[in-house]
């Protein structure tokens, strides 16, 4: 339980482009609150100031996250109540702010998330790619190995995937897609969300990255990339065919670690369904 005399910490979405989106209720906690923990204090100041809000700031990124964090919690226990906001969205959300808000609820501060803008769902909800289930990946590593390998694990994945992307990475992350996840995949490209070039595309993943390479304009500002899961059906029953085909040949165990290595299922899954295609084969 939270003390009566200790302050609140709420972790405050702001916009990601559209300031008409920091809603009525971030407002009035933005100018309530005693302290603003904010990402980059000058980006945040442009916010502040379209809205008349005079609340003093204090820097909090991943570079003094950890250092800072004791200090805040002080605050808060001694109650101050702090907003914690990024540069743009969702703190946390690929932004800065998880050491603090473990630290506080640890320290059985109340923390109390003030909901806004957040680009993973903005471009999932107009994406046209199903939304019942999701992955979201973040951002893919860097170095092209490490990003290769990663897509690799998530080449069967069969919920929709969530990825961000810095821009000028744009058309070497959607290329190793393109190897791993096949040309015909469909994903989409969401660009600029709520701001004037907004544009949500699409297409195939080889029509994807030609428009990319296209047109340079489109390799600049902000991107979310969204990749269709496998098709779960379509792999069962790709799966079972040639599961089928290696059992009339092989023995179980060589059909199983076959048909594995050939469509990217697990195992133990396609193990079972060797069991019951052999049930069924038998009767
Ligand atoms: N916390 C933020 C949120 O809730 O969306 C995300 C911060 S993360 C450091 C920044 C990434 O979010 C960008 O590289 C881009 O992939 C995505 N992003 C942010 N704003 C966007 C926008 N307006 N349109 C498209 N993508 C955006």
């Amino acid at each position: 339980m939270t003390e009566r005399n200790q302050g609140v910490l709420y972790v405050v979405a702001t916009p990601i482009g559209n300031l008409d989106d920091l809603s009525l209720r971030a407002q009035r906690i933005l100018a309530e609150v005693e302290l603003i923990a904010a990402e980059d204090t000058r980006h945040t100041a442009v916010l502040l100031n379209h809205f008349e809000i005079h609340t003093p700031m204090t820097k909090l990124h991943d570079h003094n996250e950890a250092q800072r964090t004791p200090a805040l919690v002080k605050k808060l226990l001694a109650g101050d109540s702090l907003a914690l906001v990024s540069d743009a969205g969702t703190p946390l959300i690929s932004d800065p702010g998880f050491n603090l808000v473990r630290a506080a609820r640890a320290a059985g501060i109340r923390a109390i998330p003030i909901p806004g803008a957040c680009a993973l769902i903005a471009a999932l909800s107009v994406s046209g790619l199903p939304t019942d289930r999701f992955v979201f990946e973040g951002f893919l590593p860097p170095k092209t190995a490490a990003r290769r390998l990663r897509l690799q694990q998530l080449q069967s994945e069969t919920r929709t995937l969530v990825f961000y992307e810095a821009v000028h990475r744009l058309t070497e992350s959607l290329s190793d897609m393109l190897q791993v996840f096949g040309s015909e995949r469909r994903a989409v490209i969401a660009r600029e969300l709520t701001k004037l070039h907004e544009s949500v595309r699409q297409d195939t993943l080889a029509a994807l990255l030609a428009w990319v390479d296209s047109d340079s304009h489109i390799r600049k500002g902000e991107v979310v990339i969204l990749v269709a899961g496998l098709a779960a059906k379509r792999t069962a029953i790709e799966t079972d065919k040639i599961l089928t085909i290696l059992l009339e040949e092989l023995p179980v165990k060589q059909a199983v670690a076959l048909a594995a290595r050939l469509t990217g299922g697990k195992r133990n899954t396609i193990y079972q369904r060797a069991l019951e295609i052999g049930k069924l084969s038998n009767i």
